[in-house]
């Protein structure tokens, strides 16, 4: 049997364990690494708990983050927390409005399994009216030369929800 072709970057590497199932990756030293493919398989049953209005809030489009209750406080959260970063008390829920604007974002050369099919893609921290913290989430339907800092945006959300963070992305404001 032949020996499995060797490669000097990862990436070959991949392509020719989905072709063949097996690959040898030369590092820097001059090491030869076999890797192999091997599926693996897991049924995980997540309670999303305390975190369950949000994803149920994507699966009806809406966004959901979170405000202090502590009156004093009030601090309010793009990205839900269940208790405050500032001041330790509970909060409740609060909708987030639909549009909103790039604070900063970054372009992936790689990912994880779910976004893999769609890299390069990009990241972007967004800023509400109203959230004193920021939500992390994909930006979808521009290039990375299109986006700028403080670029309105406005949240879609997946027609068929998975009760996952891939349920919402956002794109250029009309
Ligand atoms: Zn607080």
């Amino acid at each position: 049997m032949a020996r499995p072709k060797a490669f000097d970057h990862f990436r070959e590497v991949q392509e020719e364990i989905g072709k063949s199932g097996a690959a040898i990756l030369r590092d820097a030293e001059g090491n030869e690494d076999l890797i192999i493919d091997s599926p693996y398989s897991i049924h995980y049953i997540h309670s999303y708990a305390q975190d369950s209005p949000f994803f149920l809030g994507l699966a009806e489009g809406k966004l959901l983050g979170s405000r202090c209750m502590n009156h004093a406080c009030g601090f309010t959260y793009a990205t839900p927390r269940g208790h405050c970063m500032v001041c330790g008390h509970a909060t409740t829920w609060m909708e987030l409005p639909r549009q909103g604007k790039v604070h900063s974002w970054t372009t992936c050369l790689f990912g994880g399994e779910a976004f893999l099919k769609e890299t390069p893609y990009n990241l972007a921290m967004i800023e509400f009216e109203g959230a004193q913290s920021l939500l992390l989430v994909r930006l979808k339907d521009c290039v990375q030369s299109e986006i700028y800092v403080g670029m309105p945006v406005e949240a879609r959300f997946a027609p068929e929800p998975k009760y996952s963070i891939t349920d919402v992305w956002f794109v250029p404001a009309k």
